[in-house]
């Protein structure tokens, strides 16, 4: 499957890989015809789409008691992106009464969800390597006029300073009949003092960006649960067919622009336009939304592809405004408009 998603986020906090740090990106944009060139416009990283669409798929496992049948590991659950360490690999190898040395990708993924899904390199005790069957984009910005000709880039952000207050521990607070001067807290000038000298947490830097954003994404079910080291597939059928829909379902959260800092930056959100296309054939990646007409430069491009290769497609479009696509059903006979965001997953699933 292939998906395009544009939406709009309001002051978030998304790409914060490292701390005290905005990420920006170059992107080269195509306007009027001509390219322009931004080269500085704050952009999510395709890893942290990637970190967020295996948290949820975790989370959508647990809320339906499907962790075992699914199989997670330890590390997958606690949603860390780290998949397989030497101890996990050594202790599945006992587990299965093996020499750690002969494990195969084949015992990994049969194991765990995310290791099959989202790849992962181990390299001790023994090297195995399985590439993600799910990828991302960066989550880019899209052209805005406006926003290039007030603030310089397409993206305004603002870095901004929070202060942390701390509650002071309470030390002598119980004494109500001491006569020396004590702040709110409880503690004496003095102590007062000394704790200003050792503060407990320094103010701290956040930046925070707004913008018209777009991501894509393929995903490989057919090969869930298919070893490419070993060339055959796990034997537990049950679970590929629960991995496929928790990854196609994954994607759900991740519509609203989901991530990092959400505690202070939880973004005010639109989904704006979104694609999905189904194929029983190979699929390309689709046209980034940060081109304009790209859905109708997909809708095209995986038609013709499919007449080509005489494969079964399904487009599903949903749009915030009306678009003229919507009265063009005939012209593209494998779309299908559907009345939600995430009105598809229903009919896929
Ligand atoms: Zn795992």
């Amino acid at each position: 499957m292939s998906l395009a998603a544009k939406l709009v986020l309001n002051v978030h906090d998304l790409n914060n890989e490292r701390a005290e740090e905005i990420r920006t990106v170059p992107v080269i944009y195509e306007v009027n015809g001509r390219w322009k060139i931004v080269s500085e416009a704050v952009a999510v990283s395709g890893q942290m789409l990637k970190h967020w669409h295996l948290a949820s798929m975790v989370n959508i496992a647990e809320a339906r008691d499907l962790i075992d049948k699914v199989g997670f590991c330890g590390r997958c659950r606690k949603r860390e992106g780290i998949r397989v360490s030497r101890d996990d690999a050594v202790a599945l190898a006992k587990r299965l009464s093996k020499q750690p040395k002969n494990l195969t990708e084949k015992d990994i993924i049969e194991a765990c969800a995310g290791e099959d899904v989202h790849g992962f390199l181990l390299t001790n005790p023994i090297t195995i390597r399985r590439e993600s069957l799910v990828r991302f984009s960066w989550m880019l910005p899209c052209f805005l006029e406006e926003a290039l000709e007030s603030s310089g880039t397409v993206t305004p952000y603002k870095v901004v300073i929070h202060t942390r207050n701390v509650r002071a521990p309470g030390k002598g607070a119980s004494d109500a009949s001491s006569s020396e001067t004590r702040d709110e807290g409880g503690l004496t000038s003095e102590e007062y003092q000394s704790e200003r000298r050792t503060p407990e947490q320094m103010p701290f830097y956040r930046s925070y960006a707004s913008g018209i954003y777009g991501f894509i994404s393929t995903a490989d079910l057919a090969h869930i649960g298919f070893s490419f080291n070993d060339l055959e597939p796990i034997g537990n059928k049950e679970r590929v067919m629960l991995r496929r829909k928790l990854l196609i379902e994954a994607y759900a959260p991740m519509l609203s622009g989901l991530g990092a800092s959400l505690s202070r930056a939880l973004p005010a959100s639109a989904i704006l336009e979104l694609m999905v296309v189904f194929s029983d054939g190979p699929l390309p990646a689709p046209v980034h939304p940060i081109y304009p007409s790209y859905l109708e430069r997909n809708i095209r491009l995986y038609h013709d592809q499919a007449k080509a290769l005489g494969s079964n497609l399904m487009v599903f479009l949903w749009t915030k405004e009306p678009t003229d696509l919507m009265n063009r059903e005939a012209e593209f006979p494998r779309l299908r408009i559907v009345g939600s965001p995430v009105g598809w997953i229903g009919e896929v699933i």
